[in-house]
């Protein structure tokens, strides 16, 4: 008898739904206490402090010491008040969690007196031995410090009894070590870069921010399944299992009641969440069985990663409270919808414009046509790169299966404005525009904004699609951290932008009209970019086919699309707008590739431990129950009988030789192949050969497990199954 996974179900049984508190029945009165965002930051600083603090966010100009030190003061006193006993530089490394180290603000003096203390230089800058955590080899040992310093743009906030303070983080040597780092850096070049084009619409634009609101779909999990399933333990995603009998096939889930417990459990990680400023919103059932989804109000971008990534921890730690266990993985279960994270993204100016939110009068709309026909050409020209910030081990099981979203980059319109992208193509003419053709092309140009309002066109297989005033980026993956993805866009974008601005001046200098020089390229981006638009169906076998005639890159290995990093389309871009060098690069892909090969490994490891340590003894232990009962039948029945009443046992005494062989077979293959690639001297290399060597054996042995659970009794199966994993809460 399964001891593990039938106490699991028990303990599954006595499952309460618990009772959750509100600090009190308006959101408003509790949003945000535990930030010391700028309201909180007028009490406690002096007036000098405070515009020091409101300029380095506007500007991101440093801050000097002396200054740092009175807001260093505020601060703490502040986050004393709200509890916080320590305090830490937190940061993005490139491990794709955030890290912290705590210190306490505890110090003594001369006479042995508790006092708590907090200066500027520990709020602005510290030095984490930070040797552990991935580099890249841009840090030698000699080399190895690391830095943190203070982004005054995310406020910080307290968290438990700490308060935390976002930072970026830097090697010794200057060289980004997190993603923070770049981000901001492509942030300011997008501002420059968008700002310099807007003023071709309006003067008065001074900045322009890039948008993010990301919607986030996890999956959630009894603690008790998930601690009797190594597997979901250890890798994050269950490596065997056969399909449940119901799957996602009725649709009943989608969008449903939420259950009662799963609900309790939202409640409270949105209380926490709102605390900390993060406006969650919208939460839902997903596709999949006990697949869920919550999603923000956007912000600003660099705030929005921020409030993303501390909201999966947020959401990890309430659901430990809630004796649940979150799952990010893009895919945690075979034969069911993976998770994404959307990444909804635009570019507002401090205007108050949406620039891909088209207007009522023609100039908003020539001006809402520039960003998107650049955001298209950029993501034309550097869809590789892109598709290389998203690609990942995890998410690889989406982007190159067949399942949303494919590993082709597409962009989506909608077939309405799409239409009107086809006219204005046709419609501008090589030479000269006459009169007549302007003012046709204002007239189509002046249509956008109805022909928008119904455009309700959706398509869920495309991997950036437009949905009416922004782009839905719905490749990324549910466990990346959002910056490597928006780093890409708002860089490329940025670049675009640039080369936009370049060619428009140079026909203007030529003695063309403004709105005519803009047209004019407008016009060249649309033809050159058009391969990159498709409205059909992203799954389909005859998109491959189509991709290919249009020279779109189809990659669905995460370690081969990896390598568009190194291009020198990528180092081009990222260096000619100072966002990362080939160096930092360089540093990144190496980063990716081990981290795909130690997951693959880690996979590869669990699956022989669990193959051979509960499966194989399992279906002995049923094989041999079934031996006996061969043998007793032999002495019972007539000789005449016997073959016809035992032979189906018979079979299935065989059948179960032939899987656990098969399983022991290629788990010794397996392991063969891991120390192969384990001997490799590259990560490129070592990376190509988990892909291709280990990882075909993780399905090939999963296969026989699978068919093993349809055979061996339901009782003595040690692992929960997919039905109890998915349906139980
Ligand atoms: P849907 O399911 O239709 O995609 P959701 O409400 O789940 O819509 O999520 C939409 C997300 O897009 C929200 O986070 C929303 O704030 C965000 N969003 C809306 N407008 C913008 C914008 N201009 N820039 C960035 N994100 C936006
Ligand atoms: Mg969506």
């Amino acid at each position: 008898m399964s001891i593990i996974r039938f106490s699991a179900l028990k303990e599954l049984m006595k499952r309460e739904v618990p009772e959750v508190k509100f600090p009190s029945n308006k959101v408003s009165e509790y949003f945000g206490e535990n930030v010391f965002d700028l309201d909180t930051m007028q009490k406690y600083l002096s007036k000098n402090a405070y515009k020091t603090v409101l300029k380095a966010i506007e500007t991101g100009n440093r801050i000097d010491r002396k200054e740092a030190d009175q807001i260093a003061t505020g601060m703490k006193e502040w986050a004393v008040g709200r509890g916080a006993s320590h305090y830490t530089h937190w940061f993005h490394p490139l491990t794709g969690a955030t890290a912290e180290k705590h210190d306490g603000f505890l110090e003594i003096d001369s006479e042995g007196r508790a006092f708590e203390a907090f200066n500027g230089e520990l709020l602005a800058q510290q030095e984490p031995d930070a040797s552990s955590f991935p580099n890249g080899g841009l840090r030698n040992t000699f080399e190895a410090r690391g830095y943190t310093a203070w982004d005054p743009s995310s406020p910080a906030f307290v968290i438990g009894k700490t308060l935390c303070i976002p930072t970026i983080f830097i090697a010794y040597t200057g060289e980004a070590l997190d993603y923070k780092t770049p981000l901001l850096k492509s942030l300011s070049e997008l501002n420059k870069a968008a700002t310099d084009v807007c003023h071709y619409f309006n003067k008065n634009v001074k900045k322009v921010i890039s948008t993010l609101g990301w919607e986030q779909e996890y999956f959630l999990v009894d603690e008790a399944l998930y601690q009797a399933r190594p597997d979901l333990a250890l890798t994050g995603r269950t490596l065997m299992g056969h399909t449940s009998a119901k799957g996602q096939q009725l649709d009943d889930h989608y969008f449903g009641t939420i259950p009662e417990r799963v609900l309790a459990f939202m409640k409270d990680f949105e209380i926490e969440a709102h605390r900390l400023g993060i406006p969650v919103k919208t939460r839902h059932n997903e596709v999949a069985p006990n697949q869920f989804e919550c999603a923000p109000i956007f912000e600003e971008t660099n705030l929005a990663n921020d409030h993303n990534q501390l909201v999966m921890d947020v959401m990890r730690k309430i659901a430990r409270k809630h004796k649940f266990r979150i799952l990010f993985h893009e895919k945690p279960y075979a034969g069911i919808n993976g998770s994404g994270k959307h990444n909804n993204w635009s570019m507002a100016t401090d205007t108050g414009e949406n620039l891909l939110k088209p207007g009522k009068t023609p100039k908003r709309n020539i001006q809402f046509l520039t960003f998107l026909v650049n955001t298209i050409k950029a993501v034309h020209e550097h869809a590789d790169l892109l598709r290389s910030t998203i690609m990942s081990a995890g998410n690889q099981h989406r982007l190159g299966a067949n399942e949303a979203p494919p590993a082709i980059m597409s962009v989506f319109l909608g077939t309405q404005l799409s239409r009107i992208l086809d006219e204005l193509e046709a419609r501008i003419p090589d030479d000269k525009m006459s009169p007549d053709d302007k003012t046709a092309l204002k007239l189509d140009i002046g249509r956008i904004p109805e022909v928008l309002l119904d455009n309700t066109d959706r398509n869920r297989t495309s991997p950036f699609a437009f949905t009416g005033n922004r782009f839905e980026f719905r490749a990324v993956g549910s466990d990346e951290n959002c910056a490597a993805p928006m780093i890409a866009l708002n860089t490329a974008v940025a670049d675009q932008l640039k080369k936009f601005k370049a060619e428009t001046d140079q026909l203007i200098e030529a003695g063309k009209k403004k709105d005519v020089a803009i047209f004019k390229t407008l016009r060249k981006y649309i033809t050159a970019s058009k391969a990159i638009r498709f409205e059909g169906n992203g799954y389909g076998a005859e998109w491959e086919i189509e991709a290919k005639q249009r020279g779109l890159t189809n990659i669905k290995s995460a370690p081969e699309a990896f390598k568009a990093m190194l291009s020198d389309k990528t180092i081009q871009l990222f260096e000619a707008n100072n966002i990362l060098t080939a160096r930092e690069l360089g540093s990144r892909y190496e980063i990716k590739a081990e981290g795909f090969t130690k997951k693959i490994q880690i996979e590869s490891r669990v699956l022989g431990d669990l193959g051979m340590n509960h499966i194989i003894p399992t279906a002995i232990k049923y094989q041999n129950m079934l031996i006996e009962s061969v043998k007793g039948l032999k002495e019972i029945l007539p000789q005449s009988d016997f073959a016809t009443l035992a032979g189906r046992r018979i079979d299935t005494i065989k059948r179960i030789s032939e899987h656990t062989t098969s399983i022991s077979k290629k788990t010794e293959e397996m392991i063969l192949q891991r120390k192969v690639a384990n001997a490799l001297s590259s990560e490129a290399e070592k990376a190509a050969a988990y892909d291709t060597k280990v990882r075909p054996f993780l399905d090939d042995i999963r296969t026989h497990i699978d068919q093993l659970e349809l055979i061996v009794d339901d009782k003595m199966w040690t692992l929960p199954k997919y039905r109890e994993l998915l349906f139980s809460r």
